[in-house]
């Protein structure tokens, strides 16, 4: 792939005709460009911020699916333990969203790369690559909307479903990794940090976005190994990936192609960027154009001067 500014990079997704067409997985259109822009941990944290005054205690009346097939099957077997459960919370977990029903069942969301999960006001136009609808017990609806289809919405009877569902495929959360855990990973580690971070059972959340961001705040070459790097080090890393992550939740996350929060609102974080999608443009402290490089089978943004 190659690494173009962020401006021109980002593809005219609104309407696509190929996608309006087909009904096969559109695993098979290309991909270029796509993957990077996956909503990571702070566009979920906003979906989830956004849909708790909305869905908490609600009720869900009935649900409609398009024919169209997400990323995974759903059955329609388990639509009599869903219809009249409420909604009693809604967790976030990595990349994965859980709403958490009052029967005991949770529906397990993820946004893959397009995914919009949103709540509408009764009568609100359907929009097209809408694949679920929930209404809920005052009419409004929630919606799940997604253009590539790489999202899903996994029903799950109870707790330990996704629990183990995800136990071997999520690490802690940022907040909860312990920086000696986190260290010690480092130091066994001959991977480039670019993928080490990227890697959801190490860290869960991160993505290209925020790795790129969190190595260009500690100064630190996404292309070193982990076990180059000394404690100092290793632990202003981490503290960077805190601190980048509560800043783009502040903004909403980032809205560089589709992504909406759950109340439709856009993200903010894009305009903050300081390495991601900034190939050739100065670097913000030192004026040195910003690099991309492909790791870890991503586009990779770093300053050759300040990134050591
Ligand atoms: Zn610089």
């Amino acid at each position: 792939m190659r690494c173009i500014p962020l401006r021109e990079a980002v593809p005219h997704v609104r309407g696509a005709k190929g996608d309006q067409q087909t009904s096969a997985h559109p695993r098979r259109v290309g991909l270029r460009n796509y993957t990077d822009r996956m909503p990571e941990l702070p566009e979920v944290e906003t979906v989830a911020r956004d849909l708790r005054p909305l869905l908490v205690g609600r009720s869900l009346l009935s649900i409609h699916r398009s024919r169209k097939p997400l990323r995974n099957q759903w059955s329609k077997k388990c639509e009599p333990m869903l219809l009249g459960s409420r909604i009693e919370a809604i967790h976030r977990r990595g990349k994965w969203l859980l709403l958490e029903l009052d029967r005991g069942p949770f529906l397990m969301v993820h946004l893959g790369m397009t995914g919009q999960f949103t709540v509408v006001l009764p009568g609100t136009a359907k929009e097209d690559h809408t694949h679920f609808v929930f209404l809920l017990d005052d009419r409004s609806e929630l919606r799940f909307r997604d253009i590539r289809r790489f999202g899903s919405i996994t029903y799950f009877a109870d707790r330990a479903g996704w629990e183990g569902y995800l136990a071997d495929r999520l690490g802690p959360e940022p907040w909860d990794l312990p920086a000696q855990d986190w260290q010690s990973v480092l130091a066994k580690s001959k991977r480039a940090l670019k993928a080490i971070l990227l890697d959801q059972t190490i860290i869960a959340g991160v993505g290209n976005i925020y790795a790129d961001e969190s190595c260009f705040a500690a100064g630190i070459d996404p292309r070193r190994t982990g076990h180059s790097l000394d404690a100092k080090e290793g632990l202003r890393l981490l503290q960077s990936i805190r601190v980048v992550l509560n800043r783009a939740i502040k903004y909403r996350g980032s809205s560089i192609r589709n992504y909406v929060g759950g109340s439709g609102l856009r993200g903010g974080f894009q305009n903050e960027f300081a390495a991601y999608g900034r190939t050739g443009k100065p670097c913000l402290k030192c004026e040195v154009p910003i690099e991309c490089v492909r790791l870890a089978g991503r586009s990779t943004h770093f300053c050759p001067q300040c990134q050591t």
